[in-house]
């Protein structure tokens, strides 16, 4: 038996089809339920951004190329902290 014939008996096997469709499956649900995971994340992140900030918390696009960031917390909504920039001495 070649390797091209035991692929033909692979695809022919009902077991086998049977394994390949629960695998399938499986992989369906554990993407979904990593979006599921990722969602509550963010929104749990949200919240946690919201909550410590000391002031208004607001998103607002900035002139340095980076994604929108609140100016009270200097968070970004994925939680990336901006560095406070050291002033530039030139005038
Ligand atoms: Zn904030």
């Amino acid at each position: 038996m070649d390797r091209m014939d035991r692929t033909d008996d692979e695809l022919l096997d009902p077991a086998l089809l049977t394994l390949r469709a629960a695998t399938d499956r499986i992989r369906a649900l554990t993407i979904a339920n990593a979006v599921r995971h990722a969602e509550a994340a963010r929104t749990c992140l949200a919240e946690l951004l919201a909550v410590n900030c000391p002031g208004p918390h607001t998103y607002r696009q900035h002139r340095d190329g980076r994604p929108p960031w609140c100016e009270t917390c200097r968070y970004t909504a994925d939680g990336a902290r901006i560095a406070q920039q050291a002033r530039s001495r030139s005038t």
